[in-house]
């Protein structure tokens, strides 16, 4: 090649055309650099007839200054970018960004410098060094790493290094992973998941010449031991030399997963996500796009990488919303995995219980091969539900727990099983007022209550981070002791276990108590250990756990799902509680759940009760096809946010004026958004309700492309959007 056409990373350069130095061997899909100005560019060597730019003419050309020492991304990589961005409405170069690592990875592997404790205990230390001695006992990190850890500045650490406090270590980026070992410990399987496992296996051979693309849904209930039917075929890539993909909903899972993936390959999986090391990140995807790393298992940013010679993709826990990225490019991971499976030629696994109504109709439309695993592993049985009529069965004043659930909870307490209490709100209640005045504290960034906290005493905002300690007086009235806190979240509920069971030994699981991998190891080895009698958590504890001694779930509030009443409400709703009454009865002895709810008619509550969940999908899947709801009709989200409200405004009523008038496309709005403020900006929202036919990306395209805003004014497109918020 002679002459080449870059894709660079940032938008506002466009697209950048070069001249090729004599000896640089160059491919579509090198990463480069290149001269721009007076500084330099990182870019993708591109097809440049996929690119559109205008013509330079030769003369012109400067040469690219160097080709990164990384292997090229591969054509079919190319092309999954380049529907993510066409089907997303988002930039190219945004996508791209996904599959690249750090610029120090690219530059190649050698070794990184971290720093640890020395050990010495020096006589006087200022008390920012103290702290950081206390902080960074066991770690080992770049200093910008531990810096953050120890929440001192970076100068304090470079001092400590200097007084012999720390000290320098090399770490290796090019070791290799240790090999794991597809016959390690090859469990018996039952005849339901060798008939699936079979399956799996031959579709992971069949692909071996690229041309396999076999989509499954693994639609097994809870406990039916849906992971150890897909470890068969991940077994089956090992053997063959291929690398495997297998994506999380989150990272507190992994943890879990890490654990059952040792005992059965003999070693861990290689991790991806975004709390790793920046040494970690370098060493795995080095070691990815070089085809050393065997299994990945990460979020859903492992998926754009570049792995050298993948043979299978598994998205567990496939239903999972957190798949859905609503910021930057606002793609669906299990939608992408499935492309990138079709490009790439080779069989990709949607594991769940409860899948969603898109995946179940694909299933139905023949497209992807339903595997259905009707029983639970090991002759369990699946808990018996019960529902807790709350206007009938009342809580004692002040409390949240039925006295039918006291009940239960002590027998289990008794008997030596354990509870779970599942409510999906952090902190110990969602909006606190003043007795006197009424005042209600509220985000100054965000239209939402703050939060109480009571272990941290702060009232903090979900959506910003937005914190204050709880003040002694109403900041309204200036009244001493008066704040009431209304409605609870699960500290709450812990609040009232211990009084309730005050000898029962308790675990709060949620994302403030559970944010590093350490806290999950320990909580998981306790609950299975018989060391905890209540777990009380948000949704973090639904998925993924099997503690054999959990026989009772309680469900303190099955109606605040369906509260906020977006598209998929009911369906969250089903899948969350199917999901949290999935943790009973998975070993010996059954499993009993009790659903407190004020409306034991409503279909969702019902389908549950009656263990029917043909029921649920029938209705709901109904609904949907009235609704042109998805997956019959599409939508997509236009939000319009700035800092300025009547900027914002104008902005949205110019989207909404320029809206073209098509007979398969129904365009909402503009109108608040119903976060209508976040993070200091103002949002307004339309809403886009489309036809199957429609061609809704091309036609946002042509919409909005043309249309000009102030530099305050942000316009997001959100293609099958999930919050409606
Ligand atoms: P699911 O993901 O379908 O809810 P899991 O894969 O977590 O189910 O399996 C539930 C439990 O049963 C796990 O502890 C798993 O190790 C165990 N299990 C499943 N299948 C087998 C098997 N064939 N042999 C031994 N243990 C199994
Ligand atoms: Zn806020």
């Amino acid at each position: 090649m002679k002459r080449v056409r870059l894709l660079v990373f940032n938008t506002a350069l466009g697209v950048l055309d070069y001249r090729v130095p004599e000896a640089m061997a160059i491919e579509f899909g090198s990463v480069v650099i290149a001269p721009l100005g007076p500084r330099q560019v990182l870019g993708i060597v591109w097809e440049p007839e996929r690119l559109s730019a205008q013509e330079v003419p030769e003369s012109k050309l400067r040469p690219l200054l160097e080709a990164l020492p990384v292997p090229p991304l591969p054509a079919r990589l190319r092309r999954l970018i380049e529907w993510t961005a066409d089907y997303y409405c988002a930039p190219l170069s945004s996508v791209a960004r996904m599959a690249l690592g750090s610029m120090a990875a690219l530059r190649g592997g050698g070794t990184a410098t971290e720093y640890r404790l020395t050990g010495q205990e020096p006589a006087r230390l200022t008390p920012q060094r103290a702290a950081a001695l206390d902080a960074l006992q066991g770690e080992q990190a770049s200093i910008r790493e531990l810096a953050e850890l120890a929440g001192v500045s970076e100068g304090v650490l470079r001092g400590m290094v200097g007084a012999g406090l720390l000290e320098p270590v090399t770490v290796d980026l090019d070791r290799p992973y240790p090999a794991a070992r597809p016959g390690f410990a090859v469990p018996q399987l039952s005849e339901d998941q060798r008939a699936a496992a079979e399956i799996f296996v031959s579709a992971v051979r069949a692909s071996s010449d690229g041309d396999g693309f076999a989509p499954f849904l693994l639609d097994g209930v809870t406990g039916s031991g849906k992971t150890e039917c897909y470890f068969d075929a991940v077994a089956e890539a090992l053997r063959l030399g291929r690398q495997v993909l297998v994506l999380l909903p989150e990272i507190a899972l992994t943890e879990n997963f890490l654990r059952r993936f040792e005992h059965r390959f003999g070693v861990p999986p290689v991790l991806w996500h975004s709390s790793l090391k920046s040494s970690e990140r370098r060493r795995a995807w080095r070691s990815i796009v070089l085809g050393a790393a065997q299994v990945v298992v990460g979020a859903r940013s492992a998926l754009f990488l570049p792995y050298a010679n993948l043979g299978l993709i598994v998205v567990d826990e496939a239903h999972e919303v957190s798949f859905k990225q609503d910021d930057g490019v606002r793609y669906n991971a299990r939608d992408v995995a499935v492309i990138r499976a079709k490009f790439e030629g080779l069989p990709v696994i949607l594991a769940s219980a409860t899948p969603a109504l898109e995946s179940m109709q694909l299933a139905e439309a023949g497209i992807y091969r339903k595997i259905a695993l009707p029983d639970r592993f090991g002759g369990a049985r699946l808990p018996e539900i019960h529902v807790v009529d709350l206007r009938k069965e009342v809580p004692e004043r002040g409390r949240w727990l039925a006295p039918r659930l006291v009940e239960e909870m002590k027998a289990r307490l008794e008997r030596g099983e354990q509870s779970l209490l599942f409510l999906n709100r952090r902190g110990y209640a969602p909006l606190t007022l003043c007795r006197n005045c009424g005042y209600r504290f509220q985000c100054p960034n965000c239209t939402a209550w703050l939060v109480e906290h009571r272990f941290s005493r702060r009232l903090a905002c979900h959506h910003c981070g937005h914190e204050v300690p709880v003040p002694d007086a109403c900041p309204d009235c200036g009244t001493a002791d008066c704040l009431v806190a209304c409605g609870p979240g699960v500290e709450r509920i812990a609040d009232e276990v211990a009084e309730i069971l005050p000898e029962a030994r308790t675990a709060l699981v949620t994302s403030d108590t559970m944010n590093h991998p350490e806290a999950i190891a320990e909580f998981v080895a306790m609950a299975e250990s018989g060391a905890i009698d209540v777990i009380i958590g948000t949704q973090l504890v639904t998925k993924g756990y099997h503690f054999p001694e959990l026989t009772l779930v309680g469900v303190i509030d099955a109606d605040l799902g369906l509260e906020g009443g977006d598209l998929r409400a009911a369906e969250r709703t089903y899948q969350q509680i199917a999901q949290v009454a999935g943790r009973a009865g998975r070993g010996a002895k059954p499993g009993e759940v009790l659903i407190q709810t004020r409306h034991p008619e409503a279909a969702v509550i019902a389908a549950l009760a009656n263990g029917d969940r043909d029921a649920f999908y029938t209705a709901e899947t109904e609904a949907r096809r009235d609704a042109g709801a998805p997956p019959f009709g599409r939508w997509a989200a236009i939000i319009v946010s700035s800092e300025d409200q009547t900027e914002a405004l104008a902005a949205a009523r110019a989207i909404g004026g320029t809206a073209p008038n098509l007979p398969d496309m129904l365009v909402l709005g503009p109108a608040p958004a119903p976060l209508s403020l976040l993070r200091g900006r103002h949002r307004f929202r339309l809403l886009i309700n489309a036809r199957r036919s429609a061609e809704l990306q091309k036609t946002l395209r042509a919409w909005l492309d043309p249309l000009q805003f102030p530099r305050g004014v942000r316009v997001n497109i959100d293609i099958d959007p999930y919050s409606f918020v």
